[in-house]
């Protein structure tokens, strides 16, 4: 094959055993991907999706059509009651901030069975920071369980739960963290035992980074509520904004009250002319997913072969599209870094520093050459200047893009030592 990227023999003899390694991975990927790509299409075709859909609304947007499609869409495809897909939600953290509120009233209490939650919600809850506004603000009650060797804390958990608390949080990727991602097994555990607890607990679920990665949804193992984000998993890199809450039918109306007012709730909101975007990114969501995982597979192989601690390793099953390596020294994560953003088709000639980021506590470094600003279902990776200097990364809209990054993030690190 042509080395249009002049990577070194090194690096292209172990992407081959990597390849090998990984295989019968990538074929379980390919198989998740042809069942949820099904469903997805039946979804579609349970709406009645039609181009009358995609016509741009205005003002008040009062009857659009293709905003109610959509959410019986993504309804259908999370096993949902029903569904809020909106353009308005700004990001993640947004929609899953509109889902707290939506719900939690003063005086309630929320149990975070995973730990301290991602980054940017923490001053949304009120653990970090004292922002006006955030849920503590309002006289909410924040407790959580630290994770134990990092797995849900489960004889903590059955000591703390009681029928005081209305809501149980469930975070099922790792964020910036080293804990294992969740998958829907271990969430399917996590609901039983508090469901055995406390059966009318709402149980809440960040779902960023988890759509499409199975085929069973977290709705199917008893999860009242989610949200997440469309420039993630779900919006396959062609939403170009947006998030979504899905669940329970009362409480996805809960929170329509919150996004707009209590009264018009999902009756309202213009798309502006988003709609056919959304649609095809949802249309494409399955397989977008599933190249992102690939990606994530080979990375784990690769760096397995050249002798890197990665977490999960290339065979392990996988909840959410994320890949953790060790690289060990700010050096190796500028030059992990440089590689991916150098293989972008967008800012290709760029090179990623650390700097300050809102609402993160150390220095960041992020490497994305993405059509969509932060969009993480393009090939990207991050990571905070901190031990043991590992690096997150995600995405790729296809594999062979992906494979490529990956190859050139080892040939900076291999060329740069
Ligand atoms: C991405 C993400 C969020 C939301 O982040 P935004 O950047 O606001 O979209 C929340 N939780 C987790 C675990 C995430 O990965």
């Amino acid at each position: 094959m042509e080395n249009f990227f002049n990577i070194s023999e090194e690096i292209l003899s172990a992407s081959e055993k990597a390849m090998e390694l990984c295989s019968e991975k990538l074929k379980e990927i390919d198989e998740i991907q042809e069942y949820n790509q099904h469903k997805m299409l039946k979804a579609f075709h349970n709406a009645r999706v039609s181009e009358s859909h995609f016509t741009a609304t205005t003002g008040y947007g009062y009857g659009d059509r293709g905003r109610d499609a959509l959410d019986e869409v993504y309804a259908y495809v999370f096993d949902a009651e029903d569904a809020l897909v909106r353009h308005n939600f700004v990001s993640g953290t947004h929609a899953l901030t509109v889902a707290l509120f939506g719900v939690l009233r003063p005086g309630d209490k929320m149990l975070s069975v995973t730990g301290i939650p991602y980054d940017t919600l923490r001053s949304a809850i009120g653990i970090e920071g004292n922002y006006p506004g955030s849920l503590k603000d309002f006289g909410i009650i924040y407790d959580d369980i630290a994770l134990k060797d990092g797995l849900v804390d489960y004889q903590a958990l059955e000591q703390k739960l009681d029928s005081s608390y209305k809501m149980v949080y469930i975070q099922r990727s790792r964020g910036y963290s080293v804990r294992p991602t969740l998958t829907i097994k271990d969430i399917e555990r996590i609901v039983k035992t508090v469901k055995s607890i406390n059966k009318d607990v709402i149980i809440m679920l960040d779902n960023c980074y988890g759509e499409f990665v199975e085929k069973t949804q977290p709705m199917s193992v008893g999860v009242d509520l989610m949200a997440g984000s469309l420039i993630k998993n779900p919006g396959a890199g062609i939403s170009p904004t947006g998030g979504y809450i899905a669940g329970r039918k009362d409480l996805v109306e809960m929170c329509s009250y919150r996004l707009t007012t209590p009264g018009t709730g999902k009756e309202i909101g213009a798309t502006l002319g988003l709609n056919r975007e959304l649609f095809l990114g949802a249309y494409h969501a399955p397989h977008a997913t599933g190249e992102a995982l690939k990606t994530a597979v080979f990375a784990s192989a690769l760096f397995n072969v050249l002798g890197y601690e990665v977490s999960p390793n290339y065979n392990d099953s996988r909840g959410d599209i994320i890949q953790v390596i060790k690289l060990g020294t700010p050096e190796k994560l500028e030059q992990f870094c440089a590689g991916i953003q150098h293989s972008s088709a967008v800012d290709s000639f760029v090179t990623p520093y650390a700097d300050d980021m809102p609402g993160y506590e150390d220095k960041v470094i992020m490497a994305a050459g993405a059509f969509t600003l932060g969009s993480s279902i393009e090939l990207s990776a991050d990571a905070p200047l901190r031990e043991p200097y590992a690096v997150w990364m995600q995405g790729s809209l296809n594999f062979h893009s992906g494979k490529l990054g990956i190859m050139l993030a080892a040939d900076e690190i291999f060329k740069g030592k």
